[in-house]
């Protein structure tokens, strides 16, 4: 009987998974826990850790914790006002230049942001639309991956109108041309369309967050959302 080529390959990326085994493909290996509302500090939460560092609604950083190589988005060739980390710059830069080339220039709506902002943005969220819908599109303070000073909101450059006032701005040709290529320089979408059960906040095609490329390339390769990265491959389900 001949087997066909689709089935081949099925068995074939079984294999493959198999012997990459992850890490903790052990006992010690918690199943990524469900989305429930914690404040447990996070593993890894040194500055040194920020490719690793899980936040999301049971994780969290301290109140404290305020990266100390902030600079300014400008410096990275983009609408300045807003702050990333110096790990992120040269990465941003070529992406920058990249999707202006592409024809889908970008603008940045939001980067760094601290625990007391953040503290602020997600009260204001809460007046806004009530708690319990809230927590599924603000992270609580300390648990914002905005508070690392690697995550950026990007917007359409010429188009100061927020992401998150379409539709769907990831079929926008910034939004689709980020999902395409943001990999390619270090970017993760930190909360892709229909996952809300595991990364436990709603689509967010504008909230990309910089891993480094060989980590980025990883999560797609994997097929897999950061906080599952960060949990199974990455050290922080033991
Ligand atoms: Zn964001």
């Amino acid at each position: 009987m001949q087997i066909s080529r689709r089935l081949a390959a099925g068995l074939l990326a079984a294999i493959a998974l198999a012997t990459t085994a992850a890490p903790g493909a052990s006992a010690e290996l918690r199943p990524l826990p469900d989305c429930r509302y914690d404040d447990d500090l996070t593993k890894y939460r040194a500055y040194a850790d920020w490719r690793r560092t899980l936040l999301d609604p049971i994780y969290m950083v301290p109140r404290s914790y305020a990266p100390t190589d902030l600079l300014s988005t400008a410096d990275a060739g983009l609408n300045g006002g807003y702050l990333v980390r110096s790990v992120v710059r040269d990465r941003l830069r070529a992406m920058g230049t990249a999707a202006r080339n592409a024809g889908a220039p970008l603008a940045v709506q939001s980067a760094y942001r601290s625990y007391a902002t953040q503290e602020s943005a997600f009260a204001a969220e809460v007046r806004r639309v009530g708690y319990a819908r809230a927590v599924k599109q603000s992270a609580r303070p300390g648990h914002s991956e905005h508070q690392l000073g690697t995550t950026i909101d990007f917007r359409s450059y010429g188009n100061t109108t927020p992401a998150w006032n379409y539709t769907d701005w990831g079929t926008t040709k910034a939004g689709t041309w980020l999902k395409a290529n943001a990999w390619r320089y270090g970017f993760v979408m930190s909360y892709p369309k229909g996952k809300t059960t595991v990364t436990c906040y709603i689509y967010e095609p504008w909230h990309y967050r910089y891993v480094g490329p060989w980590r980025a390339k990883e999560i797609r390769d994997r097929g897999l959302t950061l906080r599952e990265y960060l949990w199974y491959w990455d050290g922080n389900g033991y």
